[in-house]
């Protein structure tokens, strides 16, 4: 990864695909990611599959590997114990992969987790003691974690995380800036000083607007649930707005010197493409160190 205070990074988010049929996909999408030059690629692993080396590590590994670019696996903690991690390191380590994005995971239904790792905290300080040489990030949310009973226990336990041993953080997604400005400051005053990666989920469907309005603990500013009023019927509208809903976030967060922005691509590399060639001259002005 580039010196994330030099400039502010770009960056993208995959998941492994279910189906065989995208499976076959997922590659060329690597392929045309790699061509918008990211920072690094970070890869999904899920709890329900539990699948990490056939998934996750196969597809990380092509990123670093054959694309040459620095490939971020993402591992959760809940459900491996001591004796697995101790194994996926090796792995890691024989394919040249640094960077891991320790999550604690959700529980998968209908199966108990693991009890060496309670918390994403436990993994990252049990993987530093391995190998200080792991570049180690971590997940942090700007509204606060859904569980968290108040802001102040969050960033308390945020503090921890990076006491443990995390290097960098990225946010959950978000669509209000200046919650990510608060949230910020508040990392700043707790003395939380590693760099803060800003995800960004462009909206560019109507399932996944809903998704969003469903799922989502965020604060959502007027203009984006107008947006999303305005536009939920009418499919190509939709997309043009809320692109341009992300390309205007991505432009506010750069000039106000973001450590970098990591876009929760949704394996779709035009989307990709499209806001990287409306936001590329703006990732190459260098911050002030
Ligand atoms: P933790 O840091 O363990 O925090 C979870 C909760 O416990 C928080 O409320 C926190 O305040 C609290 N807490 C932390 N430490 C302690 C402690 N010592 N004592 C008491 N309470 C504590 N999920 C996946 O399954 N796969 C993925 O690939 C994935 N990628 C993600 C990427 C990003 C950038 C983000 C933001 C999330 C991702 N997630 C992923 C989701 C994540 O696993 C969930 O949000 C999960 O609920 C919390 O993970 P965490 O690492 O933040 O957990």
């Amino acid at each position: 990864m580039t010196n994330l205070a030099e400039k502010s990074s770009f960056s993208f988010e995959v998941f492994p695909p279910k189906t065989a049929v995208n499976n076959q996909k997922i590659f060329q999408t690597l392929d045309e990611l790699h061509d918008l030059q990211p920072n690094f690629i970070s890869v999904t692993s899920s709890n329900r599959t539990l699948n990490f080396e056939n998934s996750t590590l196969k597809l990380a590994d092509y990123v670093q590997n054959k694309l040459k670019v620095p490939g971020v696996v993402h591992l959760t903690a809940r459900y491996f114990d001591r004796k697995q991690i101790d194994r996926i390191l090796v792995e890691l380590k024989f394919l040249g992969i640094k960077n891991i994005l320790v999550i604690r995971g959700d529980l998968a239904p209908g199966r108990p987790p693991k009890k060496d790792f309670q918390h994403a905290s436990d993994l990252m300080a049990y993987i530093k003691s391995k190998d200080a040489n792991f570049r180690i990030l971590g997940a942090c949310y700007p509204e606060s974690h859904p569980e968290s009973s108040n802001k102040i226990s969050d960033i308390h336990h945020l503090k921890e995380k990076v006491a443990a041993g995390c290097d960098c953080l990225l946010t959950q997604m978000f669509f209000s800036n200046e919650t990510f400005y608060q949230f910020q400051e508040n990392c700043a005053l707790a003395d939380i000083n590693v760099p803060l990666i800003a995800g960004i989920m462009p909206i560019v469907n109507r399932a996944q607007a809903l998704h969003v309005l469903k799922q989502s603990e965020c604060c959502l500013p007027k203009k984006f649930t107008q947006m999303l009023d305005r536009y939920q019927t009418d499919p190509t509208a939709l997309k043009a707005a809320g692109l341009a809903y992300a390309i205007n976030q991505i432009t506010d967060l750069v000039t106000n010197r973001v450590a970098g922005v990591h876009l929760y691509t949704m394996n779709q590399a035009n989307v990709a493409r499209y806001i990287y060639q409306a936001t590329k001259s703006l990732f190459t002005i260098k911050n002030p160190v």
